[in-house]
């Protein structure tokens, strides 16, 4: 693979999370002054208020502005409304929302602009991720965190000393900042999480998975519907969660 040339466009896949922000941060220090640099989010109408807030405080200390794109199928770009009009929530190949509202936003933006290169957040310790990603999706993405030996933590301190602070769904336990009551979650402990934290979507996800036949989580060994699963149910540890929609559009739900 050659490197970056004068003028190529470079994305940066900003979704919101503390990685990619850094990795918006490196990619402009190695090539910002001979590269078009840019942050683009494909936005989702499911996720936290502050992580907006949090995306212009990223945005307004790189002094760069941020880009939104989406699939022009769902300019409402809700996952709510995709699940309802594909008439389920979760398939083999994976959840039709990342498909939709990342994958396919993703792909609309490069047929609309001369992509270059993408830069994602996977970090030091996701080289196999990236590795997976380079070989079944894109082969022009730079690994500058990977690289740079730039860990999760690394990013989180980072952002901390430049005063930003984390979406606030990292403070209230959540894995990543991606959508409340992600769908690819079947964990007891994430649904749980959602039902004491945001009990508003707890209940939609319920209603909305009953009413398309979807069992979302898994406890005691079977699929159950949300609203089966008892408040006190437990899984393992969130943290060693992989859920992320804005790079695995095509992965299966985790658990
Ligand atoms: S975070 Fe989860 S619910 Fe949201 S778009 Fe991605 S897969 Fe779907």
């Amino acid at each position: 693979m050659s490197d970056p040339q004068a003028g190529d466009i470079i994305v940066v896949w900003f979704s919101n999370g503390a990685a990619s922000a850094i990795a918006w941060q490196e990619t402009l220090r190695l090539y910002g002054d001979r590269c078009d640099v840019r942050g683009v989010n494909n936005p989702v109408a499911e996720e936290d208020h502050d992580n907006l807030r949090f995306a212009r405080d990223v945005s307004m200390w790189l002094r760069q502005p941020l880009n939104y794109w989406s699939n022009p199928n769902y300019p409402e770009a809700s996952a709510v409304s995709v699940w309802d009009r594909r008439g389920g929530m979760v398939f083999p190949h994976g959840a039709p929302c990342t498909v939709h509202l990342k994958k396919e936003a993703r792909q609309d933006y490069e047929r609309h602009h001369k992509v270059a290169w993408h830069v994602f957040g996977f970090t030091a310790d996701e080289k196999k991720r990236h590795d997976r990603f380079v070989l079944t999706e894109r082969s022009n993405v730079l690994p500058i965190l990977i690289d740079a030996g730039i860990t999760k933590q690394d990013c989180i301190t980072r952002l901390e000393a430049a005063g930003i602070k984390p979406p606030r769904l990292y403070a209230e336990g959540y894995p990543n900042a991606n959508c409340i009551g992600c769908v690819k979650a079947t964990s007891p402990t994430y649904w749980n999480l959602v039902r004491q934290t945001r009990p508003e979507v707890f209940e939609e996800r319920a209603q909305q998975s009953r009413r398309l036949g979807v069992r979302l989580v898994r406890h005691s060994g079977k699929r159950i519907f949300l609203d089966e699963l008892p408040a006190d149910a437990k899984g393992r540890s969130l943290k060693t969660m992989n859920i992320d929609c804005g790079i695995f559009c095509e992965e299966k739900a985790h658990a």
